[in-house]
């Protein structure tokens, strides 16, 4: 629904509502524009680049322009409403100033002050309809560019990126401190979203959002797992204190991951590669028990509840499947393929230490007993042999033997091919790698609070959330990577 403000204007009597949008002597500014176009056509030294730069650099004086008189007719256009609770605002005050970041330069903008008796705090009522965080001075444009560069790189390198890309000098401090903000925002956002799944409305209303459409026929839901750590220095400064108190600071933390898709929304990539079409996203800092909430409302915005199996597929460590047993009983469990096949590796290697060739003369014949679905022989075979080996040979042995017997009933790949469900939990794998790539970096430290806005800044945009946050960028197609 598109609701229009009352935007009033002087002498409106006289004045074209829109040519009094224009910058003052936009000839004047054109004209200037317009030469050093014409300068660089004639330079023999530049080419399209060149001519590019100078449009967007020269550009942006006549859109600032027409940018500040804009804003300012929207502020003067805003009820005296509290912009986060919608009170009416009382001693209400005129005239007050700020300059705002935008895409196009610092614009001055005159806003009215009013005090929220239900917030106790005083407002701005124009914020709203600028779309500013509390006492932010960045346009939803600038925020936005901090929260997809600081999601993926350095502040420092998004400052330069910023400024080469969009023209803008915003500072790498400022690019972080608003892209935690916007961070935290998605967080808020996403608790809420989280919370509407446990009810039949908030699921309807979501899957309208989403545009999910789930079939007639039966489908399966696939649910992949894994983990991987980042480095904190939440107990900097403090290393002295806790070593003094017997404890060993600790920096490395878990990271928490989860993906869900449907089995049949999955199709081919025009090079012949299967790529997944709608799948959902979660990532925390928060343990396993916000993984598991997170988890559960991301699964039953993708089917679950309406898919008639589930599938949990996941490396070997316990925690995952006491999750998966906790939350989404009665799905069928498989263990990571490739993850079981380094464990019989690992016998392999204990068997022939010297010689690779006897190696894999022994292990294949397992492994495709195992992709048609013999485990069991497997197991049997190994406890065969490792009641004929002796010593250190044989802990290692009995090691991965009770490795696979842990898993016996989760290795059901002979079912896998046919049904075209994924042998092991690459997809997550592979997902994990790339927030990796951004948190993971060489001398990097981070916070709690600072890496998990960031990580659900990038989880948001997976998921296709982003124009939750920022809906003017309704053009950015949600990822389908
Ligand atoms: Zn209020």
């Amino acid at each position: 629904m598109t609701t229009t403000l009352e935007v009033a204007h002087e002498s409106s009597a006289t004045l074209n509502p829109v040519t009094a949008m224009l910058p003052e002597q936009p000839e004047g500014l054109l004209l200037v524009l317009a030469q050093r176009v014409r300068d660089s056509v004639c330079a023999a030294d530049q080419n399209l680049g060149h001519l590019e730069e100078e449009l967007l650099r020269g550009g942006h004086e006549v859109f600032r322009q027409m940018l500040e008189k804009a804003a300012q007719q929207k502020a003067d256009a805003a009820p005296p409403l509290c912009p986060h609770c919608q009170n009416k605002l009382s001693r209400l005050s005129a005239g007050h100033w700020t300059t705002l970041q935008t895409r196009f330069g610092s614009i001055r903008v005159q806003r009215v002050r009013g005090y929220c008796r239900r917030c106790r705090k005083w407002r701005f009522a124009a914020d709203a309809v600028l779309g500013l965080p509390e006492e932010g001075t960045q346009s939803p444009a600038v925020q936005e560019m901090a929260a997809l560069t600081v999601s993926k790189m350095p502040a420092t390198e998004a400052e330069q990126v910023v400024e080469r890309l969009a023209g803008v000098k915003i500072s790498a401090a400022t690019l972080g401190r608003a892209a935690r903000q916007q961070g935290q925002r998605a967080q808020r956002q996403r608790e809420q979203l989280d919370q509407k799944m446990s009810t039949p409305e908030g699921r309807a209303q979501q899957d309208r959002d989403l545009q999910l459409q789930l079939p007639l026929e039966p489908f399966t839901l696939v649910i992949e797992l894994d983990a991987w750590n980042i480095r904190e220095r939440d107990d900097w400064g403090r290393s002295d204190t806790l070593r003094a108190q017997g404890q060993e600071p600790s920096r490395w933390h878990w990271a928490y991951g989860g993906t869900c898709f449907r089995l049949d929304h999955r199709g081919q990539s025009a090079g012949g590669r299967p790529v997944i079409l709608s799948r959902g996203y979660v990532m925390t800092r928060g343990g396993v028990d916000a993984l598991k909430e997170q988890l559960w409302a991301q699964a039953m915005r993708h089917g679950l509840g309406r898919a008639n199996e589930v599938l949990i597929v996941a490396d070997g460590a316990v925690w995952i499947w006491n999750l998966a047993g906790d939350r989404f009983p009665g799905a069928r469990q498989r263990v990571d393929f490739y993850h079981v096949s380094q464990h019989l590796w690992a016998v392999a290697h204990t068997l022939h230490a010297q010689d690779d060739t006897a190696a894999r003369a022994w292990v294949e014949p397992l492994l495709a007993k195992l992709k048609a679905d013999k485990g069991c022989e497997v197991i049997t075979e190994l406890e065969q042999l490792q009641a004929r080996l002796e010593g250190a040979r044989a802990v290692a042995v009995q090691k991965e033997v009770s490795y696979l017997q842990s898993h016996r009933e989760r290795m059901d790949y002979g079912r896998a091919r046919p049904k075209g469900e994924p042998l092991g939990s690459g997809a997550m794998e592979s997902t994990c790698r790339q927030y990796q790539c951004r948190f993971k970096r060489t001398g990097q430290f981070w916070s709690q609070t600072g890496d998990e806005a960031l990580l659900c800044l990038e989880t948001f945009r997976r998921n296709g959330r982003w124009t939750l946050l920022f809906p003017h960028a309704q053009a950015l197609a949600p990822s389908k990577n």
